[in-house]
């Protein structure tokens, strides 16, 4: 309390927060400068924000769980949470590029300007009762978050306004934005956000995303960008048996260049990822199909290498249309840049990650693990949740294929890290109901206070210190811009593809809504569903799937 005292008293004759202050003290080899007592007491104080605020993050990570909603149709998510921010201060803009789920809220004044994201949606067919370690839906065939992207804005939303109160109290200048990952499962709108210049004037960005380790990285990302396009083929209509002759096939079209990309693959390198689904096939046999339509993702570890595949794409759409005499038009639905992540940034939260270190799993969690991953068959080294810290992720030597995530445009935009954070458990194979089961129980709650504490007190170091601000951009501007020109993939007049999953999500709405949590009767929707925790399979020899193995 005294000590509490002195600094208050230094704050007022104005001594405190200047950086020669603190340069001058480090250069007297004075143990702690009288700022990083303030940054440190600070952060203690903004922790136990959190810890207060949990039974928040609770609800908040349930609630958007049980809505499960699919990209661009996440219209009860972004209300629910855009309320939330409205009742706490923040202004909101709606509906930013035209997409009507995505939002822009912001509070405070001055810079720096610092922006906070997740993702938002769910994977199809994934919908799977919390804490129960075996394929048990709670909506048959509807979508569910087996991503996990229910607890990433939850997680922002807490460390926001924690933060925020703190910023209040000590007049501590500085903007915060908090901006969702609509469809970030068809990578669909943050390159519509940087086209359309929303990052323009912000400063640097934290993301994080739902992981089983609390984590950071710099530099190059495993994994790759992608472009997702839909070649559409549009023929001529004829009866199937009494004028086969006078049609000309759209399906054929699609046919022949899914055929066509499969002996191409031969011809490309290791590295890429390609891969696609017929999303019209025409509509009955004895109609010669008019129009037909196939959705590629083209995926590779670098920009240049992504547009090649791409423009070979094109060359195939073409050679199809022109053995079945039908035109093609393409539809860019998504696009993502591979993920560059900012050394300054992600080294200042590793410290803090240190400081906040994992979870404290209870036995509970862990049985509820192992089940899970003995069910799913889980590679053998993977072994119940982390208890070990990932040491910081360092760039990649050689280029690592895999996954993507449009947040690489926002990386390429701007200084950017993104935060992983232990809500889910290792092991499981990735869009995939078994990566719903974690992500409205104990495991996802405790994960995500841990990752707002590490966010929460990130946000402190670079609000009360621009000159980390000023380092984080001098490392964007000299490893990333001088090297490589970031442009959008989607062109001045694409558009977010905000129809898609429309269908799917006017059939089950109206069933998944008598499942949405109701946090006024419930302590937790494990409660509400009636879940014993965890709910293992009991095997043939009396004992249970969690066992140790
Ligand atoms: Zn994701």
């Amino acid at each position: 309390m005294k000590k509490h005292n002195i600094l208050i008293t230094l704050l007022i004759l104005g001594l405190l927060g200047t950086q020669s202050l603190a340069i001058a003290q480090k250069s007297k080899k004075t143990p702690v400068s009288a700022a990083d007592a303030r940054l440190a007491t600070l952060k203690k104080e903004v922790v136990q924000k959190i810890d207060n605020n949990a039974k928040m993050a609770q609800v908040m990570v349930d609630k958007v769980f049980s809505f499960a909603e699919l990209g661009f149709q996440e219209t009860e998510t972004s209300k629910y949470l855009t309320d939330i921010l409205k009742k706490n201060g923040f202004t909101i803009e709606y509906g930013i590029s035209g997409v009507p789920t995505a939002w822009w809220a912001k509070w405070g004044n001055g810079s720096p300007v610092i922006a906070l994201g997740s993702d938002l949606d769910c994977i199809p067919k994934a919908s799977q009762k919390p804490g129960v370690a075996y394929h048990d839906p709670i909506v048959d065939g509807a979508p569910g978050h087996g991503e996990g992207h229910n607890a990433g804005n939850p997680l922002n939303i807490i460390s926001a306004l924690a933060v925020k109160e703190i910023m209040e109290r000590e007049k501590i200048p500085g903007t915060l934005i908090l901006w969702p990952g609509v469809a970030e499962e068809l990578v669909g709108t943050k390159a519509y956000f940087t086209r359309d210049g929303y990052f323009d004037k912000v400063d640097m960005c934290i993301f994080t995303h739902v992981s089983n380790n609390l984590g950071v990285s710099y530099g190059q990302a495993w994994g790759t960008g992608l472009v997702s396009v839909e070649y559409e083929f549009e023929g001529e209509a004829a009866h199937a048996a009494g004028a086969p002759w006078r049609g000309r096939s759209a399906l054929d079209a699609v046919e022949l260049m899914s055929v066509g990309w499969q002996y191409q693959r031969e011809h490309l390198d290791p590295l890429q990822r390609s891969h696609h689904v017929i999303k019209n096939g025409g509509d009955q046999p004895n109609v010669v199909p008019s129009k037909a339509s196939i959705w590629f993702y083209f995926r590779h570890v670098d920009y240049p290498r992504i547009m090649e595949l791409y423009e070979k794409g094109n060359r195939i759409a073409d050679g199809a249309a022109m053995m079945t005499g039908t035109t093609v038009k393409r539809k860019v639905l998504g696009s993502a840049w591979p993920r560059h992540f900012n050394k300054v940034i992600a080294e200042k939260m590793y410290d803090n990650i240190k400081q906040v270190g994992l979870p404290e799993w209870s036995e509970e969690d862990q049985m509820l693990a192992r089940a899970i991953q003995k069910e799913v068959k889980a590679p053998n080294d993977t072994i119940g949740l982390a208890v070990k810290l990932d040491t910081l992720g360092l760039p990649i030597k050689n280029p690592v294929s895999g996954g993507s995530d449009d947040i690489g445009d926002i990386s390429w935009k701007l200084p950017t890290v993104t935060l992983g954070f232990p809500s889910n458990i290792p092991g499981l194979p990735g869009h995939h109901w078994a990566n719903a089961v974690a992500m409205a129980t104990p495991i996802a709650h405790k994960g995500v206070v841990a990752g707002a504490k590490a966010e929460a007190m990130t946000l402190l170091d670079f609000f009360l210190n621009p000159k980390l601000v000023a380092d984080a951009k001098e490392y964007f501007r000299t490893e990333q811009g001088m090297k490589q020109k970031y442009t959008p993939m989607v062109s001045e007049t694409d558009k977010p593809a905000i129809y898609l999953n429309t269908e799917i999500m006017e059939e089950f709405r109206p069933r998944l809504q008598k499942f949405y949590y109701d946090e006024t009767k419930y302590g937790s929707y494990l409660e509400q569903l009636g879940i014993k925790y965890p709910t293992v399979r009991v095997t043939s020899s009396g004992g249970t799937n969690g066992g140790k193995k």
